[in-house]
């Protein structure tokens, strides 16, 4: 049987594995941090609507540069991020994760270096490795806080080119303060200069406030969000950023032409029409998420502070296990590879309370 390592694949690529979160056939998943909201009804027929207008040019090209899409992009940032931007700071892609394969095409690239603090989003370090960009793991404390004054030395030490910082975190939860993130761009400027990207992903979620406001004056800094989280719409594949203009121009360097589809990009305006609503939704899976946090610290787990729509709780003396018997009872959680750790996403109310019945069951059976 030929299988990848006898194909002259890249050394880099030799004996890894894809991206993979377990798309498994059970009652509850509640395992890749999607919104368990499906679009609200007058949404589909919007949608359905504006792609059937689409429909009617696509033997044309896409606009490449997608610009009323940025611009509705750029007004949903000004009225919920606290600074005002315009269509020449935003930029567009299929999912934040093309976005961040572009500025690494950008700004990394072989014999350059990326740097993020772990545990953090494992895709950062796998698009690092598919775009020839070495990975830097940086430290965080046991409690997933990051460690101000180590990661300071490994960006001084490692100079690397561009710099991650995931807040709210995905796995753990917990935001990164707006002070530390201001500490490492200004030792990340010193080493270097390198890119700052701050990746946004669940920042709707959040208690605090967006960092998108630290783009003024900083043009080496850049926030990455998607519509994958709070707008629902995993299944659009719709990720954008905001920096300065300059960066805009730059990952025009490297972006496919019609890299975003007329269908995707119908779709996308659609949802932002919806935003209000779509938004009441993510006030329902904060409350949503707060309530897992208080229950299961009721039940005796450790529980990491959450900005986020997941939890990450503990602790397990064997976390694959546990996530096992949780599967065993028809809930799908989340094994990160952290040590002791399990994450789950914050469903429906039925859901996480099936949710909590059997983590309360596991619990039993584990101090029995
Ligand atoms: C889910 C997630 C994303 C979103 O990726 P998309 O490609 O937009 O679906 C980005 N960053 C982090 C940290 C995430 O957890």
């Amino acid at each position: 049987m030929t299988g990848i390592d006898d194909l002259p694949v890249r050394d880099e690529l030799r004996g890894k594995s894809p991206y993979g979160a377990p798309q498994l056939d059970v009652p509850v998943r509640l395992n890749t941090n999607e919104n368990p909201y499906p679009l609200p009804e007058p949404l589909v027929e919007r949608i359905a609507e504006r792609v059937r207008e689409a429909a009617r040019n696509l033997n044309r090209y896409p606009d490449r540069d997608a610009v009323e899409l940025r611009t509705e992009l750029a007004k949903y940032l000004t009225r919920t991020g606290g600074h005002r931007v315009g269509v020449e700071n935003v930029w567009a892609a299929n999912g934040s994760n093309e976005v961040i394969q572009q500025l690494l095409q950008t700004f990394g690239g072989p014999g350059r270096t990326a740097i993020g603090f772990e545990p953090s989003y494992s895709m950062h370090t796998l698009i690092a490795r598919g775009t020839g960009t070495a990975w830097i793991s940086g430290p965080r404390n046991e409690d997933f806080t990051i460690d101000l004054a180590a990661a300071t030395r490994a960006i001084t030490e490692s100079r690397p080119d561009v710099v991650f910082i995931t807040t709210p975190n995905n796995p753990t939860g917990n935001a990164v303060p707006r002070e530390t993130v201001l500490a490492l761009y200004e030792a990340a400027q010193a080493a270097k200069p390198s890119m700052v990207v701050v990746d946004e992903a669940y920042v709707e979620f959040s208690h605090g406030d967006s960092l998108l406001p630290l783009i003024e004056g900083r043009p080496n800094l850049v926030v990455s969000r998607t519509m994958s989280k709070a707008f629902g719409a995993a299944g659009l594949r719709l990720g954008y950023l905001a920096a300065h203009p300059a960066v805009v121009d730059a990952v025009q360097l490297v972006r496919l032409p019609y890299h975003l589809s007329a269908v995707a990009q119908a779709t996308a305006l659609a949802a932002l029409e919806h935003t209000d609503t779509l938004l009441g939704y993510v006030e329902q899976l904060k409350a949503e998420r707060d309530r897992l946090v208080a229950e299961l610290r009721a039940i005796g787990y450790d529980v990491t502070e959450s900005d986020a729509n997941f939890v990450q709780f503990g602790r397990f003396a064997d976390s694959h296990e546990a996530w096992q018997k949780i599967l065993d009872q028809g809930v799908l959680v989340r094994d990160n590879g952290v040590p002791g750790w399990l994450r789950v996403s914050a469903g429906t109310p039925a859901e996480n309370d099936a949710f909590l019945d059997a983590v309360r069951e596991l619990k039993k059976e584990q101090s029995a």
